[in-house]
């Protein structure tokens, strides 16, 4: 997969490199990424990326010509997600990224910074994406995560690819608890169930900690699957 991303901090996504599995996934060319910054394509002596808002008020706004400019100069592959990072935008899901990565060849992230984008920066994007509600300073690490989600999504990234049928999000049940060794461990036991063999037992007592986590740390998701359980 190609991820494009226009930013006016580039270096920001030099940690996604190093990082474990998905620096060997672009490592290994499961995807690869190419950063854009907008203060390339700005025209004038200073490089001006930003400017004062229209009608007053706080803080500068990302001019529209270097970002289009931006744009315009990176290859289009037939299927093609313009993305832009805001914390306006649909609030991120796994189901998003497993989207992104089934039906995308090329993801384009829009990075904002200041105040944020020039209204008309947003005719570029497909979506808009936020990764929360809560307010970061530039669309970098909104970006960076949502690449991180992708690319451990493609084929080849993450060994088990099992793993990432039963976890959280992928269903509206959270995943069980884990264990490894020791079996005991400042006073904590691992559950004898998980140690008897009898894998029926197990799978039980792994769904019912799933339904118990659920209703106790998401009310939300637990009403849901209720819900779900009733048709
Ligand atoms: N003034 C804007 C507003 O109130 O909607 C916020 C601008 S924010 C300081 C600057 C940039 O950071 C945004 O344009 C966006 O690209 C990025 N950003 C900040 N918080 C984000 C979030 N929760 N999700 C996605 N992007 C975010």
């Amino acid at each position: 997969m190609r991820l494009d991303v226009v930013s006016l901090a580039p270096e920001a996504f030099a940690p996604l490199l190093g990082l474990g599995v998905i620096g060997r996934a672009f490592k290994g060319g499961i995807a690869e990424l190419h950063l854009h910054n907008p203060r390339d394509y700005a025209t004038d002596k200073y490089k001006k990326v930003d400017d004062i808002p229209y009608g007053g008020g706080a803080g500068m706004v990302l001019k529209p010509e270097p970002v289009f400019a931006a744009v315009e100069a990176i290859p289009v592959l037939p299927r093609r997600r313009v993305l832009l990072m805001s914390p306006q935008g649909q609030p991120l899901k796994q189901a998003d990224l497993r989207r992104w990565a089934a039906d995308y060849d090329q993801l384009l992230f829009l990075c904002g910074h200041y105040e944020g984008f020039d209204e008309r920066i947003r005719s570029l994007a497909d979506e808009e994406v936020s990764i929360g509600d809560f307010v970061l300073t530039g669309g970098e690490l909104p970006a960076a995560t949502i690449i991180n989600g992708v690319v451990r999504l493609l084929p080849g990234t993450v060994g088990t690819e099992s793993c990432l049928e039963d976890e959280s999000h992928s269903a509206l049940l959270l995943e069980h608890p884990h264990y490894t060794r020791p079996a005991a461990f400042c006073g904590m036991e691992v559950p004898a169930v998980l140690r008897s063999g009898d894998h029926g037992a197990i799978a039980r007592w792994r769904h019912d900690q799933q339904v118990e986590r659920t209703r106790d740390r998401r009310p939300d998701l637990y009403a849901l699957w209720e819900q779900q359980q009733e048709h």
